[in-house]
């Protein structure tokens, strides 16, 4: 059993149970509840200088109001007996998936979560959000990928790996760069180039979140993915990224196939944000939209979201003008948001009534949010990362909690009046029949009884 110091509180930190091995570190369950300790294999002099400057230098959390952790973000650094630097503490993210679990459809169906077109505009807001706060504190992601981004079910999302990033120390500009990145997401200018001796900016991570945006709303397809209409082989991706070969350049050698989800379907304005990162960008990378760009573009979306009339679980734009997931079913065979049908049928007008508040209830949470501030989709109101099978049991539960609590507050707010009841009538008859004591006692015991309902209340 290991233990180290943190050297924040001076408290023991114990390992616990098997780790999980990444290329430069093990990441450890410890005694502390809800934080990991990130362990390196060989810690350096540099290690140590970036995260003292992380630590010192913390973004704000921007989602601090919804009790939820944006960004795994060291807390501590974690020392050994002999008093030297092995690693660092970080809060533990729960109860999340990777991202490629709710944009994929396979993985969602393997999964058996039930997750719709909104949810996954939501969680790209989100993302944008958080990455925009990030950038304000003069941080660099440099390795946006799906696998760094993990999602909970009300779609906020949260980074881990951020030791990662490009931080620059703000005392003496000293720069500890992003040593990492990934296909795919890595953009034109940067492919091939030496990441230990490259400073990045955030405009190299404006590529990477469009990319990532693009996969959540794409199906998991990624814009430089199609059929090859040029001679010879199809381009490595990389190259193809290089060449700034997507989808929709002007005369791309890439093309749509049957199977890919049509680019007039999003919202007109994330439109214009895709064809400003891939295309404008591609000339002049400070062309591309900035995260807080996206959140603008995307919370416009997810105001034009509205519920399809025949299946519970289709999310289309209004901008479109009708459901594609409905007539991509038709077409293809293949629904990758299957759900209930026949919400429309007269018989069903209690259900569709039921649904269509909660559209309406996220198009005014979306409208009233303050533009920082993340959307969040409430679990219990509507279907989100739940899995299918226990969605029922789950709402069922929820229910009868519901209903138990309200029985039970009846009673004791109706057991709370007689008493009040009986103490108000003590007083009256102690002060006409002049026992002070008794009028004292009758009084307490209105003061109590107040206690007891403040309590109360704050509990449930
Ligand atoms: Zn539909």
């Amino acid at each position: 059993m290991t233990v180290l110091t943190c050297a924040s509180t001076g408290k023991s930190i114990t390992l616990l149970g098997e780790p999980k091995i990444s290329g430069e570190a093990k990441v450890w369950q410890t005694n502390h509840n809800g934080y990991l300790a990130k362990i390196y294999h060989s810690q350096t002099p540099e290690h140590v200088q970036k995260l003292a400057v992380m630590i010192a230098h913390r973004p704000k959390e921007p989602n601090s109001h919804l009790n939820h952790i944006s960004f795994a973000w060291p807390k501590s650094v974690l020392k050994d007996a002999q008093g030297d630097c092995v690693g660092f503490l970080m809060p533990e993210i729960k109860q999340a998936k990777e991202l490629i679990d709710v944009y994929n459809p396979s993985k969602r169906k393997a999964l058996k979560l039930d997750v719709d077109w909104r949810f996954l505009h939501t969680t790209a807001l989100n993302i944008a959000s958080i990455i925009e706060a990030i950038h304000i504190s003069g941080y660099v992601l440099g390795d946006i990928k799906q696998q760094n981004i993990l999602v909970n079910d009300r779609a906020l999302p949260s980074i881990i790996d951020t030791d990662s990033f490009q931080v620059r120390n703000p005392k003496n500009s000293k720069v500890y760069r992003c040593l990492v990145g990934s296909e795919g997401y890595t953009p034109p200018e940067l492919i091939d180039k030496d990441f230990a001796s490259t400073d990045q900016t955030e405009v190299h991570d404006r590529f990477r979140l469009a990319v990532i945006i693009y996969e959540l709303l794409f199906g998991g397809d990624k814009p430089f993915a199609g059929e090859w209409k040029g001679s010879g082989e199809n381009p490595e991706l990389n190259e193809r990224i290089r060449r700034g070969l997507w989808l929709y350049a002007p005369n791309s050698l890439i093309q749509p196939v049957a199977r890919t989800i049509p680019f007039e379907i999003v919202h007109p304005e994330v439109q214009r944000c895709f064809l400003r990162c891939f295309n404008d960008g591609y000339k002049n990378s400070n062309l591309r939209p900035t995260a807080g760009d996206w959140v603008k573009a995307l919370r416009l979306a997810v105001n034009e979201l509205t519920i399809c009339g025949k299946v519970d679980s289709h999310y289309y734009s209004r901008t479109h003008g009708k459901c594609y997931w409905c007539d991509r079913a038709i077409k293809l065979g293949i629904d990758i948001f299957p759900g209930f049908i026949g919400i429309t049928s007269s018989s069903n007008t209690a259900t569709s009534s039921s649904i269509k508040p909660t559209q309406s209830q996220v198009s005014q949470l979306a409208a009233a949010t303050p533009e920082t501030q993340a959307l969040v989709i409430q679990p219990s109101v509507t279907s989100t990362i739940r899995t299918t099978s226990s969605s029922v049991q789950h709402t069922q539960s929820q229910f009868s909690q519901s209903e138990t609590f309200k029985v039970l507050s009846i009673w004791i707010a109706l057991v709370w009046c007689c008493i009040i009841l009986l103490l108000i009538t003590l007083c009256v008859v102690s002060v006409v029949s002049s026992k002070f004591d008794w009028f004292l006692a009758g009084i307490m015991g209105i003061g109590c009884c107040w206690r007891f309902y403040r309590w109360f209340w704050r509990v449930s």
